[in-house]
């Protein structure tokens, strides 16, 4: 619609990334800056039409809290101009979220391909939906995408993956992942909540429905719960029932919470990402690492294609693996760990504050010993999370925490 003193918004350039962060998708010349937190758990209508009107508009209506509410529709609709989404949903976990996209997508009988480096919640919904609801599942390797095709079935339903994967950043080529889901008739799911949704466009790559753990880069405080699915809003709608009727919506003030840390989205992830670039270039060759893990490293087997997928860097997360030089296996990366100083020691990422942990101890504790050396995870890994702190200061801190396993290294010491 032209406005009356002809700065038409299609008429201009489309605005870019970080534009849209700010200022939203919607435009608006008058009213609040800030949108306004509506705590209300339920809603008044004059008669019964305009109140079976804010019922009809499901997610974008105004009816009763768990169904949507404005607060969080704002939000949503930022979210989703950001990730190149028709629409999105918010949920109050990013467990919520892929819950809920599956249980909308799946019946029981139903068959659903996931990679053995996904998320470990994600594995555990699967086996908890093999046990209650009838869901058939197997994992494949992220890195042998040659050997997928095999593991479809005539009742495959989704392929779900996630680039990078974690710990050790294995890349998906997402558009030939979309393509081989599309020719067994099953959908491309994405969790790309490593990339954030300016660092990765899955959709635009042909993915069905993408989710993210709002709680590490979108949220990227460390404050707060939260999860998101977008998607073609026809597509949505099914997740949309689901979110209703198992009820997780997140309330107005965490709403609120993640529109703020939508604003500097972009410019965190962009921060991050070339920290994490710089970080990861300054291992390399250090006496106390054996491996370092970053698809921004041109001998990374991923690189090209995540040089493809991912415009505004290789994301936050970066792995090495410390030398072990004689010690037990995990005990060298445990010392290191134990003597960061500014980057804390706290599972989670995509935050404000560079994080550590050691994947034996955390989100593959699981597996065993056996397994994470079957999944290529050495018990000497250390998985950090690139905030925006000063790079250097991160660089001190990483490099005195190394220094008594470099000093054990003489031979590496040239
Ligand atoms: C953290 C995480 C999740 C789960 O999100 P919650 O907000 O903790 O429920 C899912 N996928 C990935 C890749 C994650 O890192």
């Amino acid at each position: 619609m032209a406005r009356p003193d002809g700065k038409d918004r299609a008429a201009r350039r489309p605005p870019g990334p970080s534009t849209r962060a700010v200022h939203g998708p919607e435009e608006r010349t008058g009213g609040p800056m800030s949108t306004p937190i509506v705590h209300s758990a339920t809603f008044r209508f004059p008669d019964l039409e305009a109140m079976n009107a804010a019922q009809a508009a499901g997610p974008a209506g105004a009816f009763y809290q768990r169904y949507g509410h404005p607060t969080l529709r704002a939000c949503e609709e930022r979210l989703a101009a950001l990730e190149g989404a028709e629409t999105a949903l918010l949920f109050s976990s990013g467990m919520a979220a892929i819950t809920a996209a599956f249980a909308s997508h799946l019946k029981a009988g139903d068959h659903v391909l996931s990679l053995r480096q996904c998320y470990g919640g994600t594995t555990a919904l699967l086996a908890y939906g093999a046990e209650h609801f009838g869901w058939a599942h197997d994992l494949v390797d992220a890195r042998e995408p040659d050997g997928w095709e095999r593991a479809f079935k005539p009742n495959t339903r989704i392929l779900h993956v996630e680039s990078p994967t974690n710990p050790t950043l294995t890349v998906v080529d997402l558009a030939r992942a979309a393509a081989l889901a599309h020719a067994h008739d099953a959908l491309l799911t994405v969790d790309n909540t490593f990339a954030s949704p300016v660092g990765q466009h899955p959709l635009a790559l042909g993915a069905d429905l993408v989710m993210h753990s709002a709680t590490k880069s979108i949220g990227g405080h460390a404050d707060l719960l939260a999860g998101v699915v977008l998607g073609a809003r026809a597509r949505l709608e099914t997740v949309w029932k689901a979110r209703k009727v198992l009820g997780p919506v997140p309330d107005p003030a965490v709403a609120w919470q993640i529109e703020r840390s939508l604003k500097t989205l972009p410019l965190r992830v962009r921060a991050a990402n070339a920290s994490a670039l710089a970080l990861a270039q300054r291992l390399i060759g250090h006496p106390a690492i054996a491996a370092v893990y970053y698809p921004g490293l041109a001998d990374h087997p991923g690189h090209i294609v995540a040089r493809r997928q991912m415009p505004l860097g290789f994301g936050p997360v970066l792995a090495f693996e410390v030398r072990a030089l004689g010690l037990e296996p995990g005990a060298a990366a445990t010392e290191v760990v134990n003597r960061l100083e500014l980057i804390c020691h706290a599972p989670s990422l995509g935050g404000v504050e560079s994080l550590a942990s050691l994947p034996a101890h955390t989100s593959h504790v699981a597996l065993g010993r056996e397994g994470r050396a079957a999944a290529g995870i050495s018990e000497d890994l250390v998985r950090v999370s690139v905030g925006i702190e000063d790079l250097d200061d991160l660089w001190a801190d990483l490099e005195q925490a190394l220094a008594p396993v470099a000093a054990r290294a003489p031979a590496a010491r040239g």
